[in-house]
Parts: C-alpha cells; sequence; structure tokens
C-alpha cells in the first residue's frame, strides 16, 4: 500500500476493538492477569498499552520500518537512542543539531564518558576525518535548524557503515511523509512528534523507528528501563495527526513556495535559506532525497537585532513562537529568542546573524501570510 493509505489504516484493526474506527484511549496503568503470567499481551502500561501499539504500528509503517518505540517527547527518543552506546564509545554529531540534542550530548551523556564530535556533515570530508576506531554512531540531522542545511544520507550511511557505525537521522524537519532515511540506508530514524507528525501543536511527543530487530530489542530495552513513555491520550492524538499527514505536508509545501516567492521579490530581504532554491548550497542533494523540499524557511533582512524584534512582533495571522510544524504559521527571531544565549560573534561566525527570521509555515490562506509577512517587513 502507498503512503497516505498506510497513514490512515496501518497499525490498527477496528475489529480488535469492537469496530471501533479509530484505536480506543486506553488510560489503564495495569493489566488484570488469570494467572501469573497469563494475559493478553499486556501487563503494566510502561512497557506498552494497545493504544500505543496502535501508534508505534502506523510510525514504523509511514517511516518504511518494521518497529518503532514511541517516547513522551523528541528527547526522551534521543536519550533512548544514545543509551545504545557505552562509556568510551564515539559518537559523530551534525555541528547544527537541534539545541536539545547537542545539550544532552554535551552536557549530560559526555560526563558518562561517551565521546563526541561536532562536524559539518554536508562535507562528506569533515566526516570521514572524525571516525576514530571507537566510533560507534553517526547522528544526523538533515534538514537542519535554522540554516537548513541538507546532509547527503546515501552518502554519510554508507561511509558509517563501511566503518561499522550505525546512523541515526533526526527527521524531524522533512517528516517520512518527504524524506525516509531508513529507504537511503539509515539504521534509525527519531522523530519529534510534537512537530508535524502531530501537527496541532496539542501534545509533546518523540519516536525511534529502525529495521533491525536487535536494535530495536535494545531501544526498547531503553523505552521500559528509562521510563520516558506517552500517555494513552497523547498517542492517540498524535495517531490522529498522521492521518492527515500527507495532505498537511503538500499545503504546507504550496504555501511556502508561495512565501518564498514573495521574499525573493521583497527589497529588505536579503537571503533566503530554502532547499528548493537553486542557489542553496546543497539544492543538489535535497532534490535527490526529498519529494519536495518541505515548509522550513529561513531569510535576512538588511536590519539590526532591534529590527527583526519588530518583523516578527505583533503579527496578526503568523504566531510568535519557538516550535514547528503545527497547521498554524510560526515565526521566529534567533538573535532574540532561541540563540539568544550565543554571545553575537559566535552566533555571527555559525551563520546566525541578527537579521535572520525562521519561519514554520502552516496551512492559512498563503494571501493572508503573505499580507501579514509584508507588514512586519515594513515596519521598521
Ligand atoms: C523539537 C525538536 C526536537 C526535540 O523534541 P521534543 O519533542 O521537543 O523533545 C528534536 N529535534 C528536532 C529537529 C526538533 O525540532
Amino acid at each position: 500500500m502507498h503512503f497516505e493509505t498506510r497513514a490512515i489504516h496501518a497499525g490498527y484493526d477496528p475489529f480488535d476493538h469492537f469496530g471501533a474506527v479509530n484505536p480506543p484511549v486506553f488510560l489503564s496503568s495495569t493489566f488484570a492477569q488469570s494467572a501469573p503470567g497469563k494475559h493478553q499481551g499486556f501487563e503494566y502500561a510502561r512497557s506498552g498499552n494497545p493504544t500505543r501499539k496502535a501508534l508505534e504500528g502506523v510510525l514504523a509503517s509511514i517511516e518504511g520500518g518494521e518497529h518503532a518505540c514511541a517516547f513522551s517527547s523528541g528527547l526522551g527518543a534521543t536519550d533512548s537512542i544514545i543509551k545504545l552506546l557505552s562509556a568510551g564509545d564515539h559518537c559523530i554529531v551534525a555541528d547544527d543539531v537541534y539545541g536539545g540534542t547537542f545539550r544532552i550530548f554535551d552536557k549530560t551523556f559526555k560526563r558518562f564518558g561517551i565521546e563526541f564530535s561536532f562536524v559539518d556533515t554536508t562535507r562528506l570530508e569533515n566526516v570521514r576525518a572524525a571516525f576514530k576506531p571507537n566510533t560507534k554512531m553517526l547522528f544526523l540531522e538533515t534538514p537542519s535548524n535554522p540554516l537548513l542545511k541538507v546532509s547527503d544520507i546515501a552518502a554519510l550511511t554508507a561511509l558509517a557503515r563501511e566503518k561499522k557505525a550505525i546512523t541515526v537521522v533526526d527527521n524531524t524537519f522533512a517528516t517520512p511523509y518527504l524524506q525516509r532515511p531508513l529507504e537511503l540506508g539509515a539504521d534509525i530514524v527519531m522523530h519529534s512528534c510534537t512537530k508535524y507528525l502531530g501537527g496541532h501543536s496539542d501534545v509533546v511527543m518523540g519516536a525511534a523507528i529502525t529495521r533491525d530487530e536487535k536494535l530495536h530489542q535494545q531501544i526498547a530495552f531503553n523505552q521500559n528501563a528509562s521510563g520516558a513513555v506517552p500517555g494513552g491520550l497523547d498517542c492517540y492524538l498524535v495517531h490522529r495527526g498522521i492521518k492527515t499527514l500527507g495532505v498537511r505536508v503538500e499545503k504546507s509545501c504550496d504555501n511556502a513556495e508561495q512565501v518564498v516567492s514573495f521574499l525573493l521579490e521583497h527589497k529588505r530581504v536579503t537571503k533566503i535559506f530554502y532547499p528548493a532554491l537553486e542557489q542553496h548550497v546543497n539544492h543538489d542533494v535535497a532534490a535527490r532525497q526529498m519529494r519536495r523540499f518541505g515548509a522550513m524557511i529561513s531569510f535576512e533582512i538588511d536590519g539590526s537585532v532591534a529590527d527583526g524584534v519588530k518583523v516578527v512582533s505583533d503579527r496578526k495571522v503568523w504566531t510568535l513562537g519557538e516550535s514547528l510544524g503545527g497547521v498554524e504559521s510560526l515565526l521566529e527571531h534567533p538573535a532574540s529568542m532561541t540563540h539568544a544565549s550565543i554571545p553575537k560573534e559566535m552566533r555571527a561566525k555559525a551563520g546566525l546573524n541578527d537579521g535572520l527570521i525562521r519561519l514554520s509555515v502552516g496551512i492559512e490562506d498563503p494571501r493572508d501570510l503573505i499580507e501579514d509577512l509584508k507588514n512586519g517587513l515594513e515596519s521598521y
């Protein structure tokens, strides 16, 4: 079956539950046994419940995987994935991964003796040079945040395999509708389901998906042992979100293309980061591995931090906020928000200029999005 059919039907059989078209929300923390160890597949809800099982089934299916584990957040998933490693192991990580991913590696797991090298994974030579005899994992995020850099998943996973390391891809920005890393050779895909999979900004959740039975067993062990599991209602919400993933992502991409066309013509916009543009440094790789180019856009204005603040403040349609991937369009100004704690010189070195603005384009009418953005750009 094809993607959108699987997104609606995989993982769940209505006739397991009285014909209910939607998976029931199970709120039981424990399950009755008729004799010790005799039960219908569930014992205690940290190790599993039927609502979570249905969601894990559809997650595995839409990523082209065999197995999935759902977590109480994206970082909960990352936590259980990195615990596949042991003290003394080395992990190569994309240098512009999500801030929370960097933090848990650099501040938590480094203390437990895991070594990390943060490298620009858009350049294969850099990654090749970073391998050491104890390298066990390559952790990628593509497209990345907020500059939408794109790494070549097929080439990098082939390199990691040659070096006997596994590859993990954070597929949050692209979604499995646009990009399927397992089909390109990755061993594990992780998601912040908080973003596009949930899609309505009403749930925090994460997932880890693989085809490898042994890796799955280890991740599922960590999921149960560490216990960052989602509740039944949250599983239901993400499952419902996944049913409309295809149509939402298509509409968001259509809208994003129109917003980019508008930005290209606006005199205050000096630079646009969007992988569909031929001038984008990784356009060719993106065109090869993604179905469309997504709905995240960053751009620079010719202005100061204060001007950037003006552009994003008091918008009528765009919501000023962190996060992304919901039906509503969001915008943010990294220099005064997500990246404000980084000194200006370091921000500039990483390409995060004072006038950089990041958009997560939702599914409103694009005319309203463009008019509101125009008013913002002309407010200083
Ligand atoms: C939000 C996000 C995460 C973290 O997920 P949470 O659900 O917030 O824990 C990880 N990676 C990316 C790319 C994200 O956008």
